[in-house]
Order: structure tokens, then C-alpha cells, then sequence
């Protein structure tokens, strides 16, 4: 990093439950903070509905947030996450919530972090999960809204413009590792199905080399206890499996105001001097 009172680079990750930040963008986020960038978090809900336990032990929504929070705080450890905040949403039901206020809460994140880049899921929630879909979609809208100082929010901060934002963008070599590991990734709502929809590689603009950093990500996986019966085929998978699921993530640059060339291997690009730290 070059100037003494430069700030660090900030990275805020907009996600939905506990475990999204470790299964999802663990790796960019155990990476950047290895490199000094200060790295965020705002999850929207505690997880309250991932139970994949016997159901008698199941301890209810208001128990199982609470353990999931915790969990959420220790895996944040792991990945060196300077700072995590919870919205308070009931997970699934973050569609059915006032988008406008999710927006204004996001905005008042946004304004108050002061990232250079935003990652959120993608526009069909990686496999069609309606909170992920929904965080997306209010992520998308709010970094727009924290850069216009038309738009308030209670807090009233000053607008700040988020330089590159980021969805989450599954290959499908990715996908079918997730599917050895976790069985098919397929949800019912209002009656049809919806399954995991990967990105071609010509639609990716990212390729992140995480892999010097799979183990930390698979400690912070592991932080996540309560959703271990859920993980038990990834706990056996031999270690080359861990390496594809978390060894290189890709992503869609939705926008960017600083210059950039594709294909990317760095979120910073353009933000930051090239080859950083
Ligand atoms: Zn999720």
C-alpha cells in the first residue's frame, strides 16, 4: 500500500443468512482481509428456518437465530471480518418485507462504511432463493441511493459512491461440486421448481485465485454448527473438492466507475495500484 495515510480498502459483502459470507464469498473475504483490506458484512437474517436436524431437536426460530448469530460472529472471526451487522429480517421473508426500508437501511450501511466495493448475490439468488434474490435486488438499488444525495435515509448521512459493484457468479463446474457436496440444490415456491443457474464464462468478468486461503474458509464453514447435518457428505469430501468449491471464486461486474479490463483477478482493480499488497 503505497502513502502512509492512504486508507485501506474497504470490501462490503450484502448477503442473507448466517453461512452465506462462509459458503458463498468466504474466499475473497479470508483473502482481502489477508491483504489489509477491511472487510464488512450486512446479513439480513439470522437463519432462524435452516434447520437440518432431527426435528424434535430442532430448538426453535427464536433459539436457533440466536445460536446462528453466534455461530455468524465466530465464522466472521475466522475470516478476519472487521465488523458484522444483522438487519433483523425473519429468514424467508426478507421478498415479503417493505423494500423501501430494506433499501434506506442499506443505504444508511453503505453510507456509513464507505466501501469501494459492494458483492451481493446475483439477480436469480444463485439458485433461486427468494432472500437472496431480494438482498440483491435492494443491494443493487442501494448503492445507487447512497450515491444520490436526493435520496435520504434516517440517518442522514453523507452520500458516499461505492466505486465497483460485484454479483456472485457460479460456473457451473462450481455448481456441480456444491451438488456432490450438498445433493441437489432445488426449492418449490408457489409451485415451481428453481435450481441453481450458473453463469457461462464468457458472462464472467472476475476469477479470484482464492486457494491459498481454502482452509480458512472451510474453518469458518465449520464455525457454522448448527447447519453441520446439512454439511455431513462436505465433512467427508476428500480435500480436491474443497479445493474447486473454495480455491477460485468468480463474479459478474454489474458496474464499475474506474477504469478496468477484462477478465479481472482482483475486486480492487482500478481501485488500488496493480500487483497490491
Ligand atoms: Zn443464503
Amino acid at each position: 500500500m503505497s502513502g502512509g495515510t492512504a486508507r485501506s480498502p474497504r470490501l462490503l459483502c450484502i448477503l442473507a443468512h448466517p453461512d452465506d459470507e462462509s459458503l458463498g464469498v468466504g474466499g475473497i473475504l479470508a483473502k482481502y482481509a489477508a491483504q489489509g483490506v477491511e472487510t464488512y458484512l450486512v446479513t439480513a437474517t439470522r437463519g432462524e428456518k435452516g434447520w437440518f436436524g432431527p426435528p424434535e431437536d430442532n430448538p426453535g426460530p427464536t433459539e436457533l437465530g440466536r445460536i446462528r448469530e453466534s455461530e455468524l460472529k465466530e465464522a466472521a472471526k475466522v475470516l478476519g471480518l472487521r465488523e458484522v451487522n444483522l438487519l433483523d429480517y425473519h429468514d424467508g421473508e426478507l421478498e415479503k418485507a417493505d423494500q423501501c426500508v430494506l433499501t434506506q437501511q442499506l443505504v444508511g450501511h453503505i453510507r456509513r462504511i464507505r466501501p469501494d466495493v459492494v458483492v451481493t448475490f446475483d439477480q436469480n439468488g444463485v439458485y433461486g432463493h427468494p432472500d437472496h434474490i431480494a438482498a440483491t435486488r435492494a443491494a443493487t438499488a442501494a448503492v445507487l441511493g447512497a450515491a444520490d444525495a436526493g435520496f435520504s435515509e434516517p440517518g442522514r448521512l453523507t452520500p458516499h459512491t461505492v466505486s465497483k459493484l460485484y454479483y456472485f457468479a457460479w460456473t457451473d463446474e462450481v455448481r456441480q461440486a456444491y451438488e456432490a457436496a450438498f445433493g441437489e440444490l432445488v426449492m418449490q415456491i408457489n409451485g415451481v421448481e428453481r435450481r441453481a443457474v450458473p453463469w457461462p464464462h464468457w458472462a464472467i468478468s472476475t476469477w479470484i485465485d482464492t486457494s491459498a486461503h481454502w482452509e480458512t474458509v472451510w474453518e469458518a464453514i465449520k464455525c457454522h454448527c448448527s447447519q453441520l447435518p446439512g454439511y455431513q457428505k462436505l465433512l467427508d469430501l476428500p480435500e480436491e473438492y474443497h479445493r474447486v468449491l473454495w480455491g477460485r471464486l468468480t463474479f459478474h461486474r454489474v458496474l464499475t466507475l474506474v477504469p478496468t479490463t477484462d477478465p479481472e483477478d482482483d475486486l480492487f482493480a482500478g481501485i488500488r495500484p496493480s500487483g497490491t499488497p
